[in-house]
């Protein structure tokens, strides 16, 4: 396609604003997907995403459209993920655009994440379509939007459009807009080959399937190709686009998104954010790339049955070439026997990943109280970092400890401002600036712990606010903290997995609570059993269980007697089940029972 007739964007929007369902309609209008083909939500194809309504995997569709002015314009839709936790991967698909089509639902206006997407769409100086979606609904308040609009996001209300994304009233003139405001890819002088990996998938039989956009040059199957950063040259297999199924081309060539195969086995090989140039003509610089991003949030992640380990192992690998963001490596537990200590971006990351190893790789897992990465300050002049609190040193040899702060955008309705205030403060945050958006909504800023934010914030700000409060962050440094470690022990034997890092005030309660929880569940022994909450040297909270008289499964568990039933057939199924902590037998379930409530 001429370079001219080709727009590159994106839909930015806060969840639920009804990005992937415009995306549908525009794929139906274009007749990319025919009517009986479309099947609900096209671009979200995985039940997960689906369900929770958010969209993971940003992957290009290319869309063939006759406008008004009777010329074919070549679409490409690059959808993006629109959680916080997934912030590097919206820059990622705006890196390959022009201009972004920004939706907000016209009952809710801007809420957070609407303010962190358009930032980061107009830093890569992309021209933003605005569009007030859900019109049809009776809650629509369109002066809101335009207020919001102007004085939040500098946006001038006539240029925004209106539409019903579920009855398709106002797709065709934001397809219009699309090709009239939006620029075409700009020529460039450069005629070699540079194109940026945006993004990649792993094929069994064809190996990584890049997802490019071309910068300069063109593509071809039989090319020979280098990859910018590794230096290692592949003979091109096939380029095409996706519509959205893969449809091989001839060419890409400048301004077009697409994908590439170059029989590239090895997914470490092919780096997003690398350029991808000619070999015999190669460019002297890289296009500008992408920050390689870090985990902000461990985790251990154990199989209940043990034999299922290498399983969980290989069903890991997989996970990670669809997402290189989560991190893994083995690690054992006394506790829990073989497991692994992954990293993840953010708590609505570790639950997705989590999520589709039990339901795509049907993996029964247990998982262990979330840890961020401590910076521990040693005597001796030493800083380490620590991601699981069973390595937090000596307290005798630790100087001082710091954690991980974010800054956060909080947007509320005015009614709820205190509440967030006491929430923020219950939370060791610090409320820095708080703004009137418009008559209703304030945005408050503040900075808070990363860890507080991992364990319940956003979901208590949700129910607080009946879900009209919304949560932006971003990291911000790291700072001093009396942080301890809690540690639970039997019978004076420390059990592994339920070690974490908290705040001095924290601990007791959360001592008391866990100790409580684990009464209820290690069975009676023949002799007493002290469960005992540390910290550092000093109990903090106790619990006994009396030895075991006559009737063996009288009184073995608190709860209800199917469980109790449950428990035992467990138990039944192999001595393997059971752990030794000390002198103490422990079914493994107990523990699971533990942790899923803590
Ligand atoms: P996303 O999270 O931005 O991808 O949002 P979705 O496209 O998944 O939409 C979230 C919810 O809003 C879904 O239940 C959609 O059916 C609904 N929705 C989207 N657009 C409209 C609309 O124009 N009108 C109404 N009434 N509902 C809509
Ligand atoms: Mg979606």
């Amino acid at each position: 396609m001429e370079r001219k007739k080709i727009r590159n964007f994106s839909i930015i929007a806060h969840i639920d604003h009804g990005k992937s369902t415009l995306a549908d309609r525009l794929l139906q209008m274009t007749n990319t997907v025919s009517d009986r083909d479309m099947e609900e939500q096209l671009l979200d194809n995985m039940d997960l995403e689906r369900e929770r309504g958010i969209t993971i995997k940003a992957h290009p569709v290319t869309m063939s459209y006759k406008a008004n002015n009777d010329e074919i314009y070549e679409l490409n839709l690059i959808d993006t993920p629109g959680h916080v936790d997934f912030a590097y991967e919206v820059s990622r698909s705006l890196a390959a655009c022009e201009g972004a089509v920004l939706i907000i639902d016209a009952t809710q206006g801007v809420q957070a994440q609407t303010v962190a997407n358009i930032d980061l769409a107009m830093k890569q100086g992309l021209t933003i379509v605005p569009v007030l979606n859900k019109i049809d609904l009776p809650g629509t308040d369109l002066a809101m939007c335009y207020e919001q609009l102007e004085e939040i996001l500098a946006i001038p209300a006539e240029e925004a459009l209106h539409c019903s994304a579920k009855s398709g009233e106002g797709i065709p003139e934001i397809i219009e807009a699309i090709i009239d405001r939006i620029p075409c890819p700009p020529e460039v002088e450069e005629k070699t080959l540079a194109s940026l990996i945006v993004d990649s998938s792993y094929d069994s039989y064809r190996g990584v399937v890049n997802y490019v956009r071309v910068f300069s040059g063109e593509v071809r199957a039989k090319d020979q190709i280098t990859m910018f950063s590794t230096g290692k040259s592949y003979e091109v297999k096939e380029v095409g686009v996706f519509t959205p199924k893969m449809k091989a081309l001839d060419v890409l060539s400048e301004g077009s998104v697409g994908y590439l195969i170059a029989n590239i086995k090895d997914t470490a090989d092919s780096k997003i954010g690398d350029t991808i140039t000619s070999k015999m003509d190669p460019v002297t610089e890289a296009l500008p790339g992408f920050a390689e991003v870090l985990p902000m949030v461990y985790s251990g992640v154990y199989p209940i049955d043990s034999a299922d380990f290498e399983t969980l192992r290989l069903s890991m690998g997989k996970l990670q070439l669809n997402d290189p963001s989560f991190v893994y490596q083995a690690e054992s537990s006394a506790a829990l026997g073989f497991g692994f200590r992954c990293g993840f971006l953010g708590l609505l990351h570790m639950e997705i990943v989590q999520e589709r190893l039990r339901r795509h790789y049907d993996m029964d897992i247990i998982s262990t109280y979330p840890s961020v990465v401590y910076h521990v300050y040693l005597k001796d002049g030493e800083m380490v970092q620590v991601d699981n609190p069973v390595y937090l040193p000596d307290p005798s040899a630790i100087d001082y400890i710091e954690e991980p702060v974010i800054s956060a955008n909080i947007m509320i309705p005015n009614d709820y401002i205190g509440a967030a205030m006491s929430l923020i403060m219950e939370k060791r945050g610090l409320c820095e600036n708080t703004v009137a958006v418009d008559e209703r909504h304030v945005m408050l800023s503040a900075s808070l712990p990363l860890h507080e934010i991992v364990i319940d914030f956003n979901d208590r700000l949700k129910s607080m606010t009946k879900g009209y409060g919304s949560m932006n962050y971003k990291p911000s440094g790291y700072q001093q903290a009396p942080l301890v470690k809690l540690e639970m022990k039997v019978n004076d034997d420390p059990i592994d997995a339920f070690a974490s890092i908290v705040h001095r005030d924290a601990a007791e309660s959360r001592g008391r609570k866990i100790a409580e929880r684990l009464k209820a569940v290690v069975p009676r022994q023949m002799f007493t059993i002290a469960i005992q909450a540390y910290v550092g040297g000093n109990i903090v909270a106790r619990e006994t269980i009396s030895a075991m008289r006559k009737n063996v499964t009288a009184k073995c568990y608190g709860g209800d007697i199917s469980r109790k039933r449950k428990l035992l057939e467990k138990q039944k199924a192999g001595k393997k089940r059971m752990k030794q902590i000390g002198n103490v037998n422990i079914p493994q379930e107990a523990f699971v029972q533990v942790l899923k409530a803590s």
